[in-house]
């Protein structure tokens, strides 16, 4: 009896240790190389100095990516110079809206998604290159910078099925009043969606509707109605894509558009996994335990507090306490 007990504490003490190889291994698994693209908007309400490094923490706090912020020159000046090594990436995360580039990197960039490159589009990185045919159908979908009905069909969500509307003309982009809105999961199969609520609310955000594109291999991952009464479309709109272009997976969402709505538990989760799902292929990430419910949103102060602005509105203690 006494030898089976030194067997059995040998043998497990060998499980324990292949174990923790195992979890040695996977700690030291090379983090994955994403390159985060900034430096254009279409205004200054797209802050991308402030909200890169949120989105870079966001990534990096995974302990899955090592993130390298690329700078592309203002639109209008010279590019001759810029010439990012996009195969170094297993993925290339969009906080950039410009109306165009040079046909070499355009075509440079193309091929890079075509061969197996992963790419995550944010929020008004789907206003960018309205006459970028390859662009255009990497993000599905996209608004603004000019586009109408020749930017292709509006797509949305109605009686639980993806409408494609043809017929309806006008412009491509609108949104309402920034408030918190619930987020459905239209796929929950999917590796990116896999475990999520099946509503959440998500943080006060530009709710995009009326964007148009070529739609093509394009599954909606979530949607969230449009309120008329914030000057919303009544329809449930797009909120997560995914997109195949090539051989590469495109991740593309139309929120995030500051640092508050990037401070969402719920969007950075998305964006985290969607991420991970672009450059890979698969989801390993659990779902953290704050993930706002249908009817709570759940931020993070320490991420909202990266916005300089963020105390503006805030209440004077000391005007409070002489009141
Ligand atoms: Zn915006």
């Amino acid at each position: 009896m006494k030898m089976r007990s030194v067997a059995v504490a040998a043998v497990c003490g060998l499980a324990v240790g292949v174990a923790m190889t195992a979890v040695r291994v996977e700690a030291q698994a090379k983090p994955i190389p994403v390159m985060l693209l900034d430096g254009e908007s279409g205004g200054p309400y797209h802050a991308w100095r402030l909200t890169t490094p949120v989105m870079k923490k966001e990534l990096e706090e995974t302990g899955l990516f090592a993130v390298t912020v690329v700078t592309a020159p203002a639109w209008g000046e010279d590019f001759s110079g810029f010439k990012p090594d996009f195969a170094q990436y297993r993925a290339v995360v969009l906080n950039y809206d410009a109306p165009d580039w040079p046909e070499a990197l355009e075509t440079q960039f193309e091929a890079y998604v075509r061969s197996g490159g992963g790419l995550v589009v944010v929020h008004a990185a789907d206003n960018a290159f309205p006459h970028w045919v390859g662009f255009n159908e990497m993000i599905g979908m996209g608004g603004w910078r000019g586009r109408d009905e020749s930017a292709g069909p509006m797509w949305y969500f109605e009686d639980g099925k993806l409408v494609k509307d043809t017929t309806t003309p006008g412009t491509a982009g609108h949104h309402g009043a920034r408030l918190p809105f619930q987020v459905v999961t239209r796929a929950p199969e999917n590796p990116i969606m896999k475990g999520l609520p099946a509503v959440w609310m998500h943080a006060a955000d530009e709710l995009y509707g009326t964007l148009r594109g070529p739609g093509k291999n394009m599954t909606v991952l979530a949607t969230a109605h449009s309120d008329p009464l914030n000057k919303g479309t009544g329809h449930d709109e797009p909120m997560a894509m995914t997109i195949a272009y090539g051989r590469g997976r495109v991740f593309h969402t139309p929120m995030g558009h500051d640092v508050e709505a990037l401070s969402c538990v719920g969007l950075m989760t998305l964006l985290q996994r969607g991420t991970e799902w672009a450059a890979t292929g698969r989801v390993t990430q659990k779902v953290p335990r704050d993930f706002p419910t249908a009817k709570t949103t759940s931020v993070r102060v320490d991420i909202e507090a990266m916005d300089p602005g963020f105390l503006n509105g805030a209440s004077d203690p000391v005007r409070e306490t002489s009141r």
